[in-house]
């Protein structure tokens, strides 16, 4: 069985999703240096291998990043493509989450990848990808919406993008989403993080925070309990306390569970036999399947559904369940929502 059906993902990072013939190209456009210019070589500077840990899976993006940082042109053909190339993979419906920091080059402090200043905003690198996602969605057929990034070690970031939330929510963005590197419990609970989620609340904007990965169950409550977020991004050391476990399946959170990133950023056990998504699908805790960063990793959603079912021991079934609780725990809106599931379930139900 090739997992030939509609497909639901909700954890891709857009800076994560590139081809890396695309990158190659720009980068000779645009006259920055990469380790080498030939796609072969270049993926040897993916993370194909497990990492040390999270930190160490981050760094592949120093390489990557900046060729497409500060370039409006390169950022709406990088959201161009990951939308073709999820539509090819059978996804019908997609979040796709992007910092607007790390892709601009002017009003930003400090520029972490763009190599020059220049004159691309965050707001100018929102527009780019809404605009290229309300053209690439239609082409495509597939339902995409935005999640904006503020970064855990990076909080003056966070009340703007909580802002910009609202602001272009009217052109696809739909909630907001803490990402880094920061694993300390207290990295996701400073202030401006805080007031930042609680704007968003405020204003009906949903909430989701990686939390739990390399860090710890605490994580996990603090982003559900301060933050209050709807979603958890990976979450997979929720399964170390166990009041936490508890008050996150009274809480009906969802869990966006990334099999092969969590392998490769050494979040979980290197025996995949004993990973947190088994206990989770045995206890119907809310969860479903994503890629995270698929060029990084080198990989679709296709490796991630297969490792469920080599190493979870999840069947076909098992698999379209999590679809539709992904679409039922999705930040689209609740029209749209109803008629994925409708559609998906009739598709379901083709193939038994
Ligand atoms: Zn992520």
């Amino acid at each position: 069985m090739d997992f030939h059906f509609p497909k639901a993902e909700l954890h891709c990072h857009l800076d994560g999703c590139f081809r890396l013939t695309t990158i190659i190209e720009i980068a000779k456009e645009r006259n920055i240096q990469l380790p080498t210019y030939d796609p072969v070589q270049l993926a040897k500077f993916c993370a194909l291998e497990r990492c040390d840990n999270l930190i160490h899976f981050l760094s592949g993006f120093a390489i990557f990043e900046p060729v497409i940082s500060g370039d409006i042109k390169a950022i709406k053909r990088i959201t161009y493509e990951a939308i073709e190339d999820k539509a090819a993979n059978g996804i019908a419906y997609l979040e796709l989450r992007v910092s607007p920091h790390f892709l601009a080059n002017c009003d930003v402090e400090p520029m972490l990848y763009a190599k020059t200043k220049g004159n691309v905003r965050p707001r100018d690198v929102i527009e780019a990808v809404c605009s290229t996602t309300s053209e690439a969605s239609v082409k495509f057929g597939i339902e995409v919406r935005i999640i904006l990034c503020t970064i855990s070690l990076l909080p003056e970031w966070s009340m703007e993008v909580a802002k910009m939330c609202k602001e272009y929510s009217s052109m696809g963005v739909v909630g907001i989403d803490i990402a880094g590197e920061g694993t300390e419990p207290g990295n996701l609970v400073q202030q401006r993080h805080i007031d930042a989620y609680q704007f968003c609340r405020d204003h009906n904007i949903h909430r989701t925070a990686h939390a739990g990965e390399n860090g710890s169950a605490e994580e996990v409550e603090q982003a559900m309990q301060i933050l209050n977020a709807q979603r958890i991004g990976h979450g997979y050391h929720v399964v170390d306390s166990e009041s936490v476990y508890n008050e996150a399946k009274a809480r009906d959170v969802h869990f966006e569970v990334c099999p092969r990133s969590s392998y490769l950023t050494a979040s979980v056990d290197p025996d995949l036999t004993k990973h947190p998504a088994i206990r989770f699908l045995k206890d119907k805790v809310n969860f479903s399947l994503s890629t995270d960063d698929p060029a990084i990793q080198q990989t679709t959603i296709y490796d991630d559904y297969n490792i469920a079912q080599k190493y979870f021991g999840f069947s076909i079934e098992d698999i379209k369940l999590l679809n539709i609780l992904a679409l039922k725990s999705a930040f689209v809106e609740e029209s749209v929502k109803n008629e994925l599931i409708r559609k998906f379930e009739t598709e379901y139900a083709k193939i038994t």
